[in-house]
């Protein structure tokens, strides 16, 4: 196999292989390296908004799709309706098969079962190769090794934990109550015969031991059984600081664009992922799109921000959000990192 790309990618998420694709497409020589020997599983609820993703994906991707969300707090709850679908879940598995399939019907290759170990200014190594490049793209989530190597710090970081738990469930649940969750919240997203029962807060806000026990009261409120099911945890990153780097760059959670107030990462892996590509292909191209959603994300890493000090004043700000939802002050869409 050659040593030299054009653009090597480290890490086959949403972000990498929308990259990818979109590269190849251009007749870019494009390598991808995915440290899993399977791409797509990923400890996530798989929800994503119409606004975001969901749109462009195609039907039988869709596992549910929700055009209500119900949303509680420690005081009201409401439910946000519209005609079309708010949010779907989808497979990460089934996901990842697909952008994976895209990406190497464009023509880039994809090797799994390939973890880099290291990187120099030149070269990208696994444990029996090494890969030159002229631009490298760091896909590799949220404990990325591209971002340490480019030496940006990560402070703000988040962690979502959860259960699939097995059964038919109907309504698409968001827990928002600081006296449970702090700043973060708690969730129930449905897929085709279980559900994603789990919470996500900043480290900042909460420890992540401390997360996993208010989460286990939680679903004891709500019978849910948790006998013989695993918890699994990852890292969110929202801890953005730039995307381009020379000719290197950051894409999704490596690059901390992730919502801090939501946990929502895919669409802004997906984004982001497009616009590094574009700017790969053409230097001079003036992205916008991203622009948007960077915005959006500092918008909601300012309310948490805003409500991390106090526990009385984050009940106050959450209470006063779910009143703005319940009497329609506020789209739903403010909550997403969507267009
Ligand atoms: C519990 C939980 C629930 C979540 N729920 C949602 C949700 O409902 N909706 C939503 O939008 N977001 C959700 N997220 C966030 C979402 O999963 C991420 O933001 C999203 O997957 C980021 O995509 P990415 O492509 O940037 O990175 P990832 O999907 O993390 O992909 C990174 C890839 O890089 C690979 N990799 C890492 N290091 C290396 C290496 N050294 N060499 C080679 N490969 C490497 C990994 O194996 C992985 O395949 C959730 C997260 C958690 C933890």
């Amino acid at each position: 196999m050659q040593n030299h790309f054009h653009t090597i990618i480290i890490g086959a998420g949403p972000g990498g292989l929308t990259c990818a694709s979109l590269l190849a497409e251009k007749g870019r020589d494009v390598l991808v390296l995915e440290r899993n020997s399977r791409i797509g599983p990923k400890v996530c609820a798989g929800g994503v908004t119409w606004s975001g993703l969901a749109r462009h994906l195609p039907d039988e991707l869709i596992e549910k799709p929700f055009s209500s969300q119900h949303i509680r707090s420690g005081l009201q709850q409401t439910v946000i309706s519209s005609p079309a679908p708010i949010i779907s879940t989808i497979n990460r598995e089934s996901l990842g098969r697909w952008m994976a399939e895209k990406a190497r019907c464009a023509g880039a290759t994809i090797l799994t079962g390939s973890p880099v170990t290291a990187i120099t200014d030149r070269e990208v190594r696994t444990r029996s190769c090494r890969y030159t490049y002229d631009f490298l793209v760091g896909a590799d989530g949220s404990s990325s090794l591209v971002r340490r190597f480019l030496q940006v710090p990560t402070t703000y970081i988040g962690t979502g934990i959860h259960y699939q738990v097995p059964g038919n469930f109907k309504e698409m649940v968001w827990h928002l109550d600081p006296a449970q969750f702090a700043t973060g919240y708690g969730w129930i997203f449905p897929h085709k015969n279980w559900a994603s029962v789990g919470a996500y807060a900043s480290k900042s806000a909460m420890a992540p031991k401390k997360l996993e026990e208010k989460l286990h009261q939680w679903m004891g409120k709500h019978d849910m059984n948790r006998k013989g099911l695993k918890p699994r945890a990852a890292l969110i990153n929202f801890d953005y600081r730039g995307y381009r780097f020379d000719n290197r760059f950051l894409v999704g959670d490596a690059a901390g664009l992730a919502s801090g107030l939501t946990g929502e990462g895919i669409y802004p892996a997906v984004c982001s992922g497009e616009t590094v590509a574009r700017t790969i292909i053409d230097p001079a191209y003036r992205d916008t799109k991203l622009a948007r959603l960077i915005s959006k994300q500092q918008r909601h890493n300012r309310l948490l921000r805003l409500c991390g000090g106090n526990n009385y004043f984050a009940r106050f700000v959450v209470e006063s959000l779910v009143a703005a939802l319940r009497l329609r002050l506020i789209h739903f869409s403010a909550l997403e990192m969507g267009e």
